[in-house]
């Protein structure tokens, strides 16, 4: 079985590349799981992210993709400004090239080593969500999930990583505290 072949396990996907990479975390029947403890597993998430073609998935690009998701969890779920300097220290290894192509004007990704890529992009990703909107950036609201999701409802009122799993489980545990109580 090649890894291209390998099916992604994650119970979310398709969430911006910087929520992405945090949930290759998840929590399965209380049980913490993580897709990246292994390069099998990093060519799921590379492929996942139609990444796979431009880097390997080897282990100095898992090293720095976990470098990624660390201070983005810092990020993400930290206080105010906290895994600020984390996430500044993944960008230092790219830059945006500005290009002109027959087709226009463009911008190109460039990085110290190819295996920084993916990492860095994920950190890019973070502070183009925060352009467009912080107050999106969400972690799942039941205490025992750790996806997290950009909400795009209209009216930004996403609480759940999935109404079906943790919005169910929220409103059974809420019907059975009622029922305890009457
Ligand atoms: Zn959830």
């Amino acid at each position: 079985m090649s890894d291209r072949d390998r099916r992604d396990p994650r119970p979310l996907t398709g969430e911006p590349l910087a929520l992405d990479l945090l949930n290759t975390r998840w929590v399965h029947e209380g049980a913490p799981q993580d897709l990246l403890t292994g390069t099998d597993g990093l060519a799921v998430w590379l492929g996942a992210n139609g990444l796979d073609d431009r880097f390997a998935a080897d282990a100095a690009t898992l090293r720095h993709t976990l470098r990624a998701r660390d201070a983005l969890r810092e990020a993400v779920d930290g206080a105010a400004g906290e895994g600020a300097e984390a996430v500044d220290a993944v960008l230092a290894h790219g830059r945006i090239r500005a290009t002109l192509t027959a087709d226009g004007p463009g911008e190109r990704p460039e990085f110290d080593d190819a295996s920084w890529g993916p990492a860095w992009l994920a950190a890019r990703d973070y502070l183009r969500l925060l352009t467009l909107a912080p107050d999106r950036i969400r972690r799942c609201a039941h205490e025992a999930c750790v996806l997290h999701f950009f909400d795009t409802s209209r009216n930004g009122t996403r609480r759940w990583c999935s109404m079906a799993v943790c919005g169910n489980r929220a409103k059974a545990s809420r019907h059975y505290a009622r029922t305890k109580e009457g």
